[in-house]
């Protein structure tokens, strides 16, 4: 299928994630060293930005700005160009604790505008977390991912972007395929794209799918002129007969359908000036 566009796409690579409980791939990264090496391989396979949970030795989620600091300092010694973004996510960790590591200034990080249920588990995102959150952002020059989870999230954000807590253009990324939030369907995508085309037409955005819709999202989004994500924390199988080997490897297939969708792949520097970061 032909692309809307050929402008660059940036890959976005999720090395890890944040499910409290073990992977069921052994190749998920958990210490900081494995997901530096993850990062790097992720990074000469085509990814531009990593976005980074981190782990205890247990193998659970972490909100240990040290261990943020480790994984930060290590990608910028392999990769020196790449753009490294922070979760600020919630999953298995302490309120309090999530905008812990955004002292260490990485150029981006997540932020969800509201507060969504999961299939057994709450997302809460209180108004004043998420002020918080978005205001330690602006004051350190952290350019936010904001995490549509669910719709009324996206004209959340514009609300935060009117006052003043989130500069525009803001970055979107749509999160489609989670259990209990957005299911994974088209008409669904359309109608999130025409909503930010009303309330942002000047953002960048990328959609990505959970599980196996993980690779249907990339198509969708590169042929509607959008970014794509890709990892194991979002899938972390190659296909039905299969588990993933690795991160890059995702990420070398997703450069490949980047290509056979007439763009290219956004290298760091392409990748900095669309989401108007500092070159590196
Ligand atoms: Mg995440």
């Amino acid at each position: 299928m032909t692309a809307t566009t050929d402008a660059p796409a940036i890959i976005t690579v999720a090395i890890t994630g944040s499910l409290p409980q073990k992977p069921d791939n052994p190749a998920v990264p958990i210490s900081p060293a494995e997901q530096i090496e993850s990062t790097h391989q992720a990074y000469e396979a085509g990814a531009a930005i990593v976005h980074i949970h981190v782990r205890n030795p247990d193998g659970s989620v972490s909100s240990s700005a040290d261990l943020f600091r480790e994984v930060q300092l290590g990608v910028k010694r392999h990769c020196p160009d790449m753009i490294v973004q922070f979760s600020t996510g919630g999953r298995g960790r302490d309120q309090s604790e999530r905008g812990a590591a955004l002292r260490h200034r990485p150029e981006m990080a997540s932020l969800s505008t509201g507060t969504v249920n999961f299939v057994e588990s709450v997302y809460e995102n209180h108004p004043g977390l998420i002020r918080a959150l978005a205001g330690e952002m602006l004051e350190n020059d952290i350019k936010p991912e904001i995490e549509i989870f669910d719709l009324s999230l996206l004209y959340a954000a514009s609300r935060y972007a009117d006052a003043g807590l989130i500069r525009r253009p803001m970055h979107v990324q749509f999160v489609m395929g989670m259990p209990g939030v957005l299911p994974f369907r088209r008409s669904v995508f359309d109608f999130l794209l025409s909503e930010l085309r009303a309330t942002e037409p000047d953002a960048t955005w990328g959609v990505m799918g959970i599980g196996r819709d993980q690779l249907e999202a990339n198509r969708w989004s590169l042929e509607a002129g959008g970014h794509i994500r890709t990892g194991f924390e979002d899938n972390v199988r190659f296909d039905r007969t299969r588990l993933a080997v690795s991160n890059a490897e995702l990420v070398a297939r997703a450069a490949e359908l980047v290509v056979t969708h007439g763009r290219t792949v956004a290298t760091p520097a392409q990748a900095r000036a669309i989401l108007g970061l500092p070159q590196a």
